[in-house]
């Protein structure tokens, strides 16, 4: 269970970007975040991925506090952002470098097929297109199986073909290990798509208490 427990965040500049928030997301639900702009859904993020730190309050996963970047924990951006000096079979292998080969070996051909790149685990990352470097990204997160992925706007700089097919190549990767998902996007489609819930977070900080939740029944 991922647990947020009256989180503030205030930023040096003085900027109050979440108060007194409190959240819990189960084991395998999908919980879409939605939001106008500058409501601190970023934020949000960085702090359950522990890149940065709450003013107030805590973050923890299964009763363990996230204080720092934590390898139960994944993160998606809105750019892929692959190192561009390994092939795609490597970027995706990257994070599982410590498993032995053969283990390895069969992750990273899984994860190509679950994402439709089976014949693609040689190319370099610049010969991919756009949504097939997300693909790539989505399955390195994955492949890792960890506890907890977020994902923030990974598919807003897609067009929507592109993105309604990643939306099921994510599906596909999911359940394989079905974990915590917690994505945020601008896309209200995308969020009743995929989520299992769906929060609204408040313009206002001072409001962000206030969370709207909405369940969603899983077809
Ligand atoms: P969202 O992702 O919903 O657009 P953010 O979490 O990026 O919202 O931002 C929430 C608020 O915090 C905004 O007012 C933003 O300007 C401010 N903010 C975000 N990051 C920083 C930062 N590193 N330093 C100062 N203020 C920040
Ligand atoms: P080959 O000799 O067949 O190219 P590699 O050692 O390059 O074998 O890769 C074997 C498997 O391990 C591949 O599926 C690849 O994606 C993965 N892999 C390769 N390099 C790394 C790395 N640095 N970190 C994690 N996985 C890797």
């Amino acid at each position: 269970m991922l647990r947020l427990e009256n989180i503030g965040k205030t930023y040096p500049s003085g900027t109050q970007a979440l108060a007194h928030l409190t959240l819990s997301v189960r084991p395998a639900e999908i919980l879409a975040v939605v939001g106008g702009s500058g409501c601190g859904k970023s934020t949000l993020l960085r702090l359950i991925a522990g890149l940065d730190r709450p003013s107030a309050g805590r973050v923890d996963l299964d009763g363990e506090a996230i204080t720092a970047p934590h390898p139960a924990v994944g993160v998606v951006f809105q750019e892929p952002r692959l190192l561009a000096w390994l092939t795609v079979a490597q970027n995706i292998g990257f994070g599982i470098a410590h498993l032995p080969r053969a283990e390895r070996a069969a992750r990273v051909e899984l994860a190509l097929q679950r994402i439709g790149l089976a014949a693609h685990g040689e190319r370099w990352p610049r010969e991919l297109s756009g949504g097939q470097a997300q693909r790539v990204a989505l399955a390195r997160a994955l492949i890792a199986q960890p506890r907890v992925l977020l994902l923030d706007e990974p598919f807003s700089a897609l067009d929507a073909f592109t993105r309604a097919d990643l939306q099921e190549h994510l599906l596909a990767l999911w359940e394989d290990t079905r974990p915590t998902l917690v994505l945020v996007t601008h896309d209200i489609d995308e969020a009743l798509l995929l989520a299992d819930r769906i929060v609204v977070m408040q313009p206002n900080p001072g409001r962000v208490a206030s969370l709207v939740s909405v369940e969603l029944p899983r077809p």
